[in-house]
């Protein structure tokens, strides 16, 4: 079991609500293209990580800083030395690569060398570890996990860890014998209290409440084509159920996501749940799971 459990960030979140309520920018779109693709990759890799039988802790994406910088770890074991670092690509189909150069084969494009990432993440991280007063030995990889990824003349002697060689590395790794004691626990501990949310609302600011499309998505496939029933609502397209009350309840935590500001009437939650058709419902499923603040009018939630 992980010490710290990967979740999806609130960038992944807030673009995909975004992406199902309006039309995305094209470089926008991009990012929550590749920040699915890696969420997913990074899971991928989860899996291996979570089956380990040594005695490690094990951190799952952390955003730290370090004299000023901040970086990004996809997973860190801490064991008895060495310990592990990894960075995760989830990168699909055939590359090459040439003079330092990591590029795809169809179309020449260069692609973000994960090589100085995983440089930079380890450099980052040795030195906020020594400001922590921990002088260890981290050996860190990338490991690229999709197994349809391919890389031409790929260099030696690099830190690679490519999806044909994953289960004999992961096997070794296993094998290895630590001895953990509270000093690494007290780090692990220490590094999940440094960890740090990115806030995404600067960043895409244009995308105003005006701009987006209001109403219940399906939690599944997030379309809008979302029958209400009796008890529970049906999306038409993959036909997945859920209660009325945690659609709505999902829906007021959608809009807060999106807009944390935002202060929600009641009204404004009707607007959005309008497929429900009872504003008496709705006004009971708020008062039960929302603290209500304010007048009648200008009654909303928090
Ligand atoms: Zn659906």
């Amino acid at each position: 079991m992980s010490f710290k459990e990967r979740s999806e960030t609130l960038e992944l979140q807030f673009l995909r609500s975004l992406n199902a309520r309006t039309e995305l920018a094209e470089k926008d779109d991009q990012r929550f293209h590749n920040l699915t693709k890696g969420y997913e990759g990074e899971l991928m890799f989860d899996r291996l990580t979570e089956k380990m039988e040594c005695p490690s802790y094990l951190l799952n994406d952390l955003l730290l800083e370090s004299n000023g910088s901040k970086f990004q770890i996809d997973t860190l074991m801490i064991m008895q030395e060495p310990f592990y670092l990894f960075e995760v690509k989830n990168y699909e189909g055939d590359f090459y690569y040439e003079n330092g150069r990591f590029c795809t084969l169809s179309n020449n494009k260069e692609i973000k060398n994960p090589l100085l990432q995983l440089e930079r993440c380890d450099s980052l991280l040795r030195q906020l570890l020594q400001n922590l007063g921990y002088r260890v030995a981290i050996q860190a990889y990338v490991i690229f996990i999709n197994p349809r990824f391919h890389l031409y003349q790929s260099p030696l002697n690099k830190p690679i860890i490519y999806p044909g060689q994953l289960p004999h590395f992961m096997n070794k790794l296993n094998r290895k014998m630590s001895t953990l004691n509270g000093r690494h626990k007290n780090l692990a501990e220490q590094l999940v209290a440094m960890h740090q949310t990115e806030s995404p609302y600067e960043k895409y600011a244009k995308y105003t409440i005006d701009r987006i499309e209001k109403g219940v998505i399906c939690a599944s496939c997030h379309s809008f084509k979302v029958c209400c029933y009796d008890r529970h609502l049906q999306c038409e397209v993959c036909g997945h159920r859920e209660g009325i009350d945690e659609a709505v309840i999902r829906t007021v935590k959608e809009i807060k996501l999106l807009y944390p500001e935002h202060k929600i009437t009641t009204n404004e939650v009707f607007e959005w749940c309008e497929v429900v058709d009872s504003k008496k419902r709705i006004r009971r499923i708020l008062q039960q799971n929302f603290n209500g603040t304010g007048k009648t009018k200008g009654f909303f939630f928090e």
